[in-house]
């Protein structure tokens, strides 16, 4: 592979960029993006080699497509127009039931590999890519069976060169799993935020007192909520099936304070302590 086009250098585009220049630094990274902005950005921070175009993608031996999800399902099909037979198109979104259903019956699908890298951060565009973001991560893979054997074994390498461990799975599990592993968590957080900022907000003074626990489970409100509304409404179903088991908890933990019942409590935070042992064996 000699010519890599990235669309989206942002957060994952960009660290993606990063990683796979250091380890092949004869490849050429071609950024396409919406605004010309955020290449002139991704440019002068050497996370791309140079700007490219939609039209420029017949040159590409790998285009990784890293742009929400709604654009994603929106532009895959033109891209996959448009590359060559040997080459492969990549995309990293969260979500991958709409985004395999939109080229399933593409006269190309055969030149398509759905992944998405489980690795990431609360910040977005080219100024939030970082080096060794995908080191020890988990890349989820759905229907590799559909790709040709010949591409997937060259961007699988790249891949794992870059430190990811490839997991295999159909996109209707991922998206039910990917609904408990990390939608929840960042509804969880976007909520917590709310709750406080509504509480607190005529008291600024007030926020002196967030400890570090605070900031870790409030860190994912940060996030982009460009990026985070595409993926509630492509995994709807799913997400509100997380919520309706989480709000059962909370209320459940309601009416135990309200019957003063500590003892329950006590137990249902000791049972969940036993996510230090499950999170311990994922190091
Ligand atoms: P990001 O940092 O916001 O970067 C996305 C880039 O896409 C932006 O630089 C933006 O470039 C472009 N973009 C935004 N909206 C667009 C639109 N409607 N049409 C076309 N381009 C658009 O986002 P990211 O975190 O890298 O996420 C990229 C993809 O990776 C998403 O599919 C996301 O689901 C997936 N992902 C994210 C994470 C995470 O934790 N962040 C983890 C794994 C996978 P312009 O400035 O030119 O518009």
């Amino acid at each position: 592979m000699k010519n890599i086009y990235i669309i989206g250098v942002g957060l994952i585009g960009g660290s993606l960029a990063i990683d796979i220049k250091k380890n092949n630094p004869d490849m050429v990274i071609h950024g396409i993006s919406r605004k010309d902005a955020t290449l002139e950005t991704a440019l002068s921070l050497n996370l791309i080699d140079k700007k490219a175009t939609l039209d420029d993608i017949e040159n590409a031996d790998l285009v990784i497509v890293s742009i929400p999800v709604d654009a994603t399902v929106k532009l895959l099909p033109t891209v996959l127009d448009k590359i060559s037979d040997n080459g492969l198109v990549v995309d990293a979104g969260s979500t991958k039931v709409d985004i395999c259903k939109v080229v399933e019956n593409h006269p190309k699908r055969r030149n398509f590999l759905a992944m998405h890298p489980i690795a990431g951060t609360e910040h977005s565009g080219p100024n939030a890519a970082i080096p060794n973001l995908f080191v020890g991560k988990t890349n989820i893979i759905c229907e590799v069976e559909k790709t040709a054997f010949k591409l997937q074994e060259k961007a699988l390498k790249l891949f794992a060169d870059i430190g990811m461990r490839m997991r295999y799975m159909n996109p209707v599990a991922h998206d039910k799993h990917i609904a408990y592993m990390s939608h929840l968590s960042h509804i969880s957080s976007f909520m917590l935020g709310k709750t406080v900022i509504d509480k607190e907000k005529n008291e600024r003074d007030i926020f002196d007192m967030a400890g570090s626990g605070f900031a870790s489970t409030v860190r994912l409100a940060k996030s982009s909520p460009e990026m985070w509304t595409p993926i509630f409404k492509q995994n709807k179903t799913n997400v509100i099936e997380t919520l309706e088991e989480y709000i059962i908890n909370l209320t459940h933990f309601k009416e135990l304070m309200k019957q003063d019942d500590f003892d329950a409590i006590f137990n249902e935070m000791k049972d969940t302590n036993y996510i230090k042992d499950i999170l311990n064996g994922m190091g």
